[in-house]
């Protein structure tokens, strides 16, 4: 006759306690006082967890589980249902929050790492170490205006987009090879590069020219080591090009758009 109680190894796998260092990149407000949010961990990856109260005042979990917190979560999983047990605050970024041009780049910026890091479910082995410490640094200097959003964006989408398995081939010309040209044109729909000599019959709309300058941020961005990622100077005609380049490959192939990022272009009042 089978036992009521179920064996103990599987009463240990269906609940579970962690701690773990996050940043919250999406909420949802759920029943009356609590909040769904999406946290981004380095060992757990993109999770999805209850805030119980969080959104009562005084809730001890208010500050901790809002948009941007960056906050040692102690998180507690039952069957399939994670929920907060507690949360302390690492970091806010309290200069983004006070800047509508910078939050509506930061919620832009969760939103397409909530997209392209793995989840819980389908974690490397190595983790979202790299995702996560992409968006803290582009938080960073959002939040201490040490670059500038459109520079920030552009090395966000790129560097984001190459970690999620979209890394675009910078090397060099796909035809013949070459490093240097002295013009290249990059197709988003293929990721790749062609010097003007070898595309000659290339047709305007389905490539972007691109300036020396603007291709050697587009290369030092995917390649460049990750303390160094930040460490290049680009005009602010250049960046334009840049932040231009970078979004259509993003859009190109993800196949999809960001209600954050049509708000983050209306607050900025630019389209590209
Ligand atoms: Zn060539």
């Amino acid at each position: 006759m089978p036992s009521p109680v179920p064996p103990r190894r599987a009463r240990e796998r269906s609940s579970m306690r962690t701690t773990t260092d996050g940043i919250v990149i999406g909420t949802a407000n759920f029943d009356n006082c609590d909040r769904l949010v999406t946290i981004l961990s380095a060992e757990l990856g993109v999770l999805r967890a209850y805030a119980r109260g969080a959104r009562k005042p005084g809730s001890k979990l208010c500050g901790s589980t809002e948009l941007l917190s960056y906050s040692r979560f102690v998180l507690f999983t039952y069957r399939e249902r994670t929920s907060v047990d507690a949360a302390d605050v690492n970091r806010l970024f309290w200069h983004v929050r006070e800047d509508v041009e910078k939050l509506a780049l930061a919620s832009y910026l969760c939103e397409l790492s909530a997209e392209t890091s793995p989840s819980r479910e389908e974690l490397p082995g190595n983790g979202a170490g790299d995702q996560l410490r992409l968006l803290l640094n582009c938080l960073h200097m959002l939040d201490t205006g040490k670059r500038s959003s459109p520079l920030i964006k552009s090395i966000f989408e790129l560097r984001q987009l190459s970690l999620a398995g979209y890394m675009p081939d910078l090397v060099g010309c796909s035809e013949c090879g070459c490093y240097e040209s002295e013009a290249f044109h990059f197709y988003p729909v293929l990721g790749e590069l062609r010097c003007a000599a070898c595309d000659t019959d290339g047709k305007r709309d389905q490539f972007v020219p691109l300036h020396p300058a603007v291709l050697a941020a587009m290369r030092h961005i995917i390649y460049a080591e990750s303390e160094k990622l930040f460490g290049f100077s680009l005009s602010e005609t250049r960046t334009k090009e840049l932040d231009a380049v970078c979004e259509r490959y993003m859009l190109t192939q993800l196949s999809r758009t960001f209600s954050s990022l049509t708000f983050y272009r209306q607050v900025c009042g630019r389209t590209l």
